[in-house]
């Protein structure tokens, strides 16, 4: 029998994870060693033995073989925490690439002190209590009953939760989660950022007391920790956070729950470039815990999947407190302009905001662009002023500043055109600013409150505003997609979306699916409560089906054609796509790199149910002055590329000025 070696970390627990050691497999060993196992091997000087674990088994070494130690044995016993996240890491890094050490660190965050003192209780203690729920709907019973039986039948299955905005799925959730919780194991609930903020957690931490962890990215790294500490010692049942809770350490989980899982966030954009409701699934099989992926707009791969039987769907159909969906209207912009309005509101949208204002109601208005306006050009010449390092044009912010939203470079706003000198300069498009500054000119007297990205800057800025809107200290919230996202008002009567359709533009085949899940959700927030809600779609583009399926609120609808179109294009969830990114500060070495691997990847795999596209210079070529160029892979099998991951990786492990990355199934093309 052939050599095996396996690289090993000795302890975990410390700066460990930066560091593996080598060691022989003995032959008696090779069958049992495998990723993720617990071993015993002589460490340090006195080969004191030492607890370690596989990372990786291999079949060579770079060492002189002769001078390795060898593995004295394994324990089978110990299926340890650290056992389970190793052999997931294994499985990221097999599924899309990057390092085995990339792949750890995601899944193990490394020791780190905190700083200050107590900083967890005030996280907790802003959360405000709330009411409980009185009784479930029968349709809210029907889904816990279902999941409850599967569980008592030892079956842990996946579950694709599709409720209408408002049909309780949160209640649902916290039905489950106490279920599991009562058997025994442990839960991880993931909702995007965004949510984190005020409602999902107070209704949690009502039930679920101390005994719940909750993470931010307001928390340090060593906070982080120590959450996941409570988290491995048993002093919690359940944590609720973003990403990166899927990997807390806890010792018998029982149930994962994704709401919203369509939110974009639950892709990581750092290698590993991992989807969250990919790795779930994976964890809850090597753990054997059960899945619960919920949405009012579920993704097309999700409900993909469900259609073909690969996981099991559940429907909300109405809403929990009673209340109807919202009455939408969709405005051709284009009819506006030639009726002589010239605003960036139309008649419609303008008469629903006159009737709720003077009713004592709010209104919420949402865009998708920051900024007042999107860029500045020279109606002269046409000259659109650039970001130095980067090929795409500045934002202006204000009427001084000009900002890129890539590097962060900042100028100010010239006064005459660079070019031709030309006085005749200015902004063109809109923003949040922008319609807030009409908003104030159509209504004087109204307060306004605007959400984005520049108003977010501080950590605790975002809940302020949600705080302040809900208090009523204002009558109209302005802002970009972020104010749509889980919340729930019950005095807004009025939703408009102001441009609907920049989303659409992007060269981005997840474009429709992203409009019409805004526009969804968007529809949901009116008319929460008793009140009769009003949502008004303003469009160039009334004709276009997400606009028109997302206005019926007709997911079904919008499903078909998104299909039809996936398919024809052969895009996800049809097709397997993997997008590889190469990237240089020295501009032919980038386009020497991926004309070769571009060539070699065709010699190798084209043709057999697989195309290779490229290769092409990113949608943004150059940023902070790195050139970017992308291939892009399509397969009708996800294994074919599991085999292309491993061929990249191979070649290209010693390039030196330049990077390669593999993103499988990316959102959108870059
Ligand atoms: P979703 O997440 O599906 O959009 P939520 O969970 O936010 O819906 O619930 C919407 C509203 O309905 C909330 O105000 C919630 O308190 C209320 N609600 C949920 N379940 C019930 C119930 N069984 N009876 C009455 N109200 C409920
Ligand atoms: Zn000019
Ligand atoms: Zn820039």
């Amino acid at each position: 029998m052939s050599q095996k070696y396996a690289d090993i970390i000795i302890d975990i627990s410390h700066e460990g994870v930066d560091r593996t050691f080598e060691y022989k497999i003995p032959d008696e060993l090779v069958q049992r060693v495998q990723v993720g196992s617990v071993v015993k091997v002589p460490f340090g000087q006195g080969n004191r033995t030492r607890q370690g674990y596989v990372i990786s088994v291999k079949d060579s070494s770079e060492w002189d073989s002769d001078k390795l130690k060898e593995i004295l044995q394994i324990d089978e016993k110990a299926v340890e925490v650290e056992g389970n996240l190793i052999r997931l890491a294994g499985w990221m890094r097999e599924t899309y690439g990057g390092t085995m050490i990339a792949s750890l660190r995601t899944v193990m965050p490394v020791k780190e002190k905190v700083a200050g003192r107590k900083q967890r209780i005030d996280v907790m203690d802003e959360v405000p209590e709330f009411a409980p729920v009185g009784e479930l709907t029968a349709e809210q019973a029907e889904v816990v009953n279902t999941f409850e039986k599967d569980y008592d039948a030892g079956l842990r299955d996946r579950y694709l939760l599709h409720g209408i905005t408002g049909s309780g799925k949160t209640e649902v959730y916290i039905r489950l989660a106490e279920k599991v919780i009562k058997s025994g194991s442990s839960v991880i609930v993931l909702v995007p950022e965004i949510a984190l903020t005020y409602q999902t957690v107070a209704r949690f931490r009502t039930v679920f007391g101390n005994r719940i962890s909750i993470l931010n990215s307001r928390l340090s790294k060593g906070e982080k920790y120590r959450e996941f500490e409570r988290a491995r010692s048993g002093e919690t049942d359940i944590i609720i956070g973003p990403r990166s809770a899927l990997f807390a350490p806890f010792e018998k989980l029982g149930l994962i729950i994704i709401d919203e899982e369509h939110d974009g966030s639950y892709k990581s954009e750092t290698t590993p470039k991992y989807h969250a409701r990919e790795v779930s699934f994976e964890r809850a099989r090597i753990e054997g815990a059960a899945v619960v992926l919920g949405s009012a707009t579920p993704s097309v791969v999700s409900y993909y999947m469900a259609e073909r039987g690969d996981i099991r769907r559940l429907t909300l159909k109405r809403r929990a407190s009673g209340g109807s969906l919202a009455e939408v209207s969709v405005v051709d912009m284009r009819d506006e302009l030639h009726r002589g309005n010239r605003s960036i509101i139309s008649g419609e949208l303008h008469r629903r905001l006159s009737d709720a204002f003077s009713a004592g109601e709010q209104a919420m208005l949402f865009i998708n662009r920051r900024g007042f306006n999107s860029f500045v050009s020279c109606r002269e010449c046409g000259e659109v002023i650039r970001c130095p390092r980067c090929d795409v044009s500045l934002s202006l912010h204000g009427n001084a500043k000009l900002m890129c939203h890539y590097c962060g470079h900042t100028e100010a706003m010239p006064s005459a055109c660079p070019k031709c000198k030309s006085k005749l300069i200015g902004g063109y498009g809109t923003g949040t600013e922008k319609v807030e500054a009409e908003i104030k000119k159509l209504f004087p007297g109204i307060r306004t409150l605007r959400m984005d990205k520049d108003t977010t800057q501080r950590k605790d800025s975002h809940g302020k505003i949600i705080e302040a809107f809900r208090r009523h200290d204002a009558d109209c919230l302005i802002g970009t997609q972020m104010i749509v996202k889980g919340h729930d008002f019950g005095n807004v009567t009025v939703v408009g979306a102001v441009l609907a359709d920049l989303g659409l533009f992007d060269s981005d085949y997840e474009s429709a699916e992203r409009t019409f899940d805004l526009l969804t959700q968007a529809a949901g927030r009116a008319g929460r409560a008793e009140k009769k809600g009003y949502v008004v779609i303003q469009t160039y583009q009334p004709e276009h089906y997400s606009v028109i399926t997302a206005a019926k609120q007709d997911f079904e609808g919008f499903y078909q054609y998104e299909m039809a179109y996936r398919r024809m294009l052969r895009f996800p969830p049809v097709y397997e796509l993997l997008g590889v990114l190469i990237t240089s500060k020295d501009e032919e070495k980038c386009t020497l790199l991926a004309d070769r691997l571009t060539d070699e990847l065709k010699q190798h795999f084209e043709g057999k149910g697989t195309d290779i596209i490229g290769p092409a210079e990113a949608v943004i070529y150059r940023i902070d002055e790195v050139y970017r160029k992308t291939v892009y892979i399509k397969a009708d099998d996800a294994c074919k590329l599991t085999g292309i991951i491993d061929f990249i990786q191979k070649r290209t492990v010693n390039i030196e000025d330049a990077e390669v990355q593999t993103d499988l199934n990316p959102l959108r093309i870059v």
